[in-house]
């Protein structure tokens, strides 16, 4: 650990703003834990602000009305983006029957700051985290950076809800799930200039993808024209058609993918341009800041969700949230298979799935929890995120307080009476 500038005490102490980390923070804070959230970025929302990743999916099961299977957090997020002015209303996307909510990732980041400021957390936005100091096996304090220099932040319990395993990997402890091929990574583009009544002519996009994938780039766009939203609140459309494989613990690699992939997008777009009037002033209105990377490293966990769990709709005795996303798995670049829930549309998340191997006092939330490679392409989703944040905090601020005895039934009602759904 490098020498620390500055010293925070916390109870819990967690790794990444996104859907999981900010519902780890308010779940935290509500249970009476002192809890600060550190984020790299100057904003929060994770990949839904910082790639762009514009639906919150996972909400609702998917069924033929939409029934909520997350509440807590998320339901406070949406509320806050309603009084934005934001319709938060579930659309059914016809092609799969999934409940989505379209996002403005702008409206986003304001949503998060008010929902997190409501729930007293400490957030530090700007520090990445550079170093982390053990002791027979628990963890004790984290060292964060950034133009303030670098601090030390001691906490008794500690949640990784970084996506990519950062807070787990410096711990120390490298043991992989097992090898598996990681889902490729995307990277959306948020086009500017459309013309209005653009809808009559949806098939540009798959014009456009034609086009651009006849020069032969080493990013191809999606045969079908990938998936396009028009983004509330905004002209923009949202755009998802290339995808890549791209491993962002690959120092310099990584770097390569960001460039190649945002010279992608521009030659794309320059390409939906020439498809028709609607599209004569579309621009790259924003990519990034970075890579979506669907799934990176994947920390051991006590327990690990399996596929048949999704497909037979199980609820677990020590379930602590809900999924109601069906496995989305993406095998390569282009190429998805949708493998639904079972059972009533629903599936228990158990608690042991939060819980790393090996280090008693550190939890993984969001895309981090422990699953098989095709339960993975279930509990990744934001919606799913949510909850499984909100119960690590809960689940935290009970180990910060009383870690000798911890009962179960507490962790759920404290849960339930910060409305969380635990019920199918
Ligand atoms: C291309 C793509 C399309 C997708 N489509 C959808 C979709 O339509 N709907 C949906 O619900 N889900 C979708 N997903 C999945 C979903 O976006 C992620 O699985 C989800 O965001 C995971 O939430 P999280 O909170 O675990 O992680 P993230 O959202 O990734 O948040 C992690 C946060 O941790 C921060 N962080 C990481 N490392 C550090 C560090 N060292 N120091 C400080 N901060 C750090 C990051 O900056 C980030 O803010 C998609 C994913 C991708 C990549």
């Amino acid at each position: 650990m490098s020498a620390a500038t500055s010293q925070f005490e916390c109870d819990v102490a967690i790794l990444g703003a996104g859907s999981a980390g900010v519902a780890a923070a308010i779940g935290a804070s509500k249970a009476g834990a002192r809890t600060i959230l550190i984020e790299r970025y100057g904003f929060a929302g994770g990949a839904a602000t910082n790639s762009s990743v514009l639906a919150y999916c996972g909400l609702f099961a998917n069924t033929i009305e939409a029934r909520r299977v997350v509440g807590g957090a998320a339901t406070e997020v949406l509320s806050s983006l309603e009084t934005l002015g934001m319709d938060v209303s579930p659309r059914r996307i016809r092609s799969t029957g999934n409940w989505i909510i379209p996002l403005n990732p702008e409206a986003l980041k304001v949503a998060l700051d008010r929902a997190a400021a409501g729930s007293g957390i400490e957030i530090l936005y700007r520090a990445a985290l550079c170093g982390v100091a053990t002791v027979d096996g628990a963890m004790r304090s984290i060292d964060i950076c950034g133009d303030f220099g670098v601090a030390r932040i001691s906490a008794r319990t500690f949640i990784d809800a970084s996506g990519d395993g950062n807070l787990w990997h410096l711990a120390g402890d490298r043991t992989l799930t097992g090898p598996h091929k990681s889902q490729p990574a995307s990277l959306p583009i948020r086009v500017g200039g459309i013309e209005a009544g653009w809808q009559e002519s949806r098939s540009a996009f798959q014009a456009a993808s034609a086009i651009y994938n006849a020069q032969a780039p080493l990013i191809r766009a999606r045969g079908n024209g990938g998936v396009v939203l028009e983004i509330p609140g905004s002209s923009e459309l949202w755009w998802m058609t290339l995808d890549l494989e791209a491993d962002p613990t690959d120092a310099i690699g990584f770097g390569q993918k960001e460039i190649a992939a945002r010279d992608a997008a521009w030659h794309l777009v320059s390409a939906l341009k020439s498809t028709g009037p609607a599209f004569r002033n579309a621009n790259v209105a924003s990519t990034g800041p970075q890579i979506g990377v669907r799934e990176s490293r994947r920390p051991a966990t006590v327990r690990r969700i399996l596929a048949e769990e999704i497909i037979t709709g199980s609820i677990p005795e020590d379930t602590i949230a809900l999924g109601g996303w069906p496995m989305e798995i993406h095998h390569a670049p282009g190429v998805q298979e949708y493998i639904p829930v079972g059972g009533d549309g629903v599936f228990g998340i158990p608690l042991d799935a939060l819980r790393v191997a090996g280090i008693a006092n550190l939890l993984v939330a969001g895309r981090l929890i422990g699953a098989d490679s095709r339960a993975f392409g279930s509990i990744r989703v934001m919606g799913t995120a949510f909850a499984t944040g909100q119960a690590a905090g809960v689940y935290a601020a009970h180990i910060a307080s009383s870690a000798a005895d911890i009962r179960f039934q507490d962790i759920t009602r404290s849960l339930s009476a910060q409305g969380a759904i635990l019920a199918a």
